[in-house]
């Protein structure tokens, strides 16, 4: 944790406002982090019914993290929706995290650049599409830096911060700088499938549910792992994580194997873990 704290040591950069765009799973997290942490932030989405349950689960972050009355308040009011993104303009890190989908992510991309600050940082969560694919329609390619959160971003001390071949070092610099602004830890990997995390992670998760295929009880690898000293077991993990964006991660990140029957399975059923109620286990 040392040596990771370590990274943009060296880069001047302060950021006092960000714009998040995209206000879902994460885009919504990823925003009330931020002004839990002090810093102005917009939050766009593509009308206010999606917008309202960040901003419920922002206050929740707010209340048990502050508990006095007037911090709350005060890091409710640094969190400001934005349908129009006005933010754009005045912000220093713009951060989009709108649906995992090229097409969409350039015509975003197309819109801000030019309403942006021009020593801004411009950073996507993708968890999947390659930067390299995502920046063609920016006029400063070498801009576009990946800030990969991890679900859920507030416990979630790590942050890998993505390289794309030719990339500009000092908007790399600068990213690591913010994510330590944060209080997060910043990884800088390169853009490859998975980035670090995902790419050890998805194995390691296929690999329990084939056990469970060939007739492992779930509870018994995930007990197993717990023992071995994992903080959670990984059909636990598969649970939070969905088990639909678990089986899209294993097919790109498997090399073509097939996907374990018990998560095809649960999938085609719509049993996709927590976010559904039922998955391997049952949430209520
Ligand atoms: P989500 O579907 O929960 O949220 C996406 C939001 O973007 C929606 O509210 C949608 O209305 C909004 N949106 C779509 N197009 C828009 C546009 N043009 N302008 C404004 N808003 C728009 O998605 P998510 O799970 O939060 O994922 C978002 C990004 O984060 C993806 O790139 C994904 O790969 C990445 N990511 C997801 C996870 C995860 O665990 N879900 C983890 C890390 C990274």
């Amino acid at each position: 944790q040392e040596r990771l704290k370590g990274f943009g040591k060296d880069s001047e950069f302060v950021a006092q406002h960000v714009h998040v765009i995209g206000a879902g799973v994460m885009g919504g997290d990823i925003a009330a982090w931020c002004a839990l942490r002090g810093l102005t932030v917009t939050l766009q989405d593509q009308n206010l019914e999606r917008i309202a349950p960040a901003i419920k689960r922002a206050d929740a972050l707010f209340r048990k993290k502050l508990r006095e009355p007037l911090k709350v308040r005060a890091a409710f009011d640094r969190l400001i929706p934005d349908l129009a993104g006005a933010g754009v303009a005045r912000a220093d890190v713009v951060i989009e995290a709108i649906f995992e989908n090229v097409e969409a992510k350039h015509a975003l991309f197309k819109s801000l650049e030019p309403r942006m600050k021009p020593d801004a940082i411009l950073a996507s969560n993708t968890s999947s599409l390659k930067l390299e694919d995502l920046r063609t329609v920016l006029a400063r390619p070498e801009r576009l830096v990946g800030i990969h959160f991890f679900n859920p971003v507030a416990m979630m001390p790590l942050v890998e911060v993505v390289e794309a071949a030719g990339a500009d070092p000092a908007a790399v610099r600068a990213a690591c700088a913010f994510v330590k602004q944060i209080d997060k830890l910043p990884l800088p990997v390169k853009s490859a499938p998975g980035f670090l995390v995902n790419a050890v992670l998805a194995p390691y998760m296929l690999a329990a549910m084939r056990a469970v295929d060939e007739g492992v009880a779930p509870e018994t690898v995930d007990e197993a792992m717990l023992a071995f000293g994992m903080p959670m077991g990984p059909i636990e993990l598969a649970d939070t994580v969905g088990l639909d964006i678990a089986m899209a991660a294993g097919k790109q990140l498997a090399d073509g194997a097939v996907a374990p029957r018990c998560l095809t399975q649960r999938v085609e059923q719509g049993q996709l873990g927590k976010k559904s109620g039922q998955g391997f286990y049952t949430w209520t």
